[in-house]
């Protein structure tokens, strides 16, 4: 399906499901993950998630945000595609947890946070886009968790090394 039939498609349903004015105000979870690589951009992330998910209908990048590290995209570099621009779902969890995939907004950093620390400017740049978009959709701190401690999933996704301890102060 090409995305102008696809976006006509969703909206259809949203509009009869959901209604068209609480679609795109429905955010309820902020889902943070690591790529797992050392560098990465839209393009790289948008070819990984090809051959993960080669058949999301959708064509964009699983998450919804992405923060650079200085090697692809500018580090701190907030990035988003249209899966974002037209508030569509993510494909950042596994089937068991549509809800979030559904209800959440995935925030991806570039980076492998099992081999390396946060880079102490993108880590800031996550805090600022987390805080804004809690703000935006009146989403608590509780709704807000790393990939691997969300409900359902097993993953070390965002890294052992990502500051959660200190993320989640910081987002009080
Ligand atoms: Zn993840």
């Amino acid at each position: 399906m090409n995305r102008r039939k696809f976006i006509l498609a969703s909206s259809l349903l949203a509009a009869a499901g959901l209604g068209v004015w609480s679609w795109p105000r429905r955010w309820r979870y902020i889902v943070i993950h690591h790529s797992g690589g050392a560098s990465g951009d839209l393009a790289l992330l948008q070819r990984v998630h090809r051959e993960r998910q080669p058949n999301d209908p959708i064509h964009a990048i699983p998450y919804h945000y992405v923060i650079g590290n200085g090697h692809g995209l500018a580090m701190g570099e907030v990035a988003s595609d249209w899966r974002q621009e037209y508030d569509l779902w993510g494909g950042h969890l596994t089937l068991h947890n549509l809800t979030r995939n559904f209800l959440g907004i995935g925030v991806c950093l570039i980076g492998d946070f099992e081999k390396r620390d946060v880079p102490e400017s993108q880590y800031q740049a996550l805090v600022r886009l987390t805080r804004a978009l809690m703000t935006r959709y009146d989403i608590p701190a509780a709704n807000v968790s790393g990939h691997g401690m969300t409900p359902g999933e097993s993953t070390q996704c965002p890294g052992s090394r990502f500051p959660m301890a200190r993320f989640q102060r910081d987002i009080a």
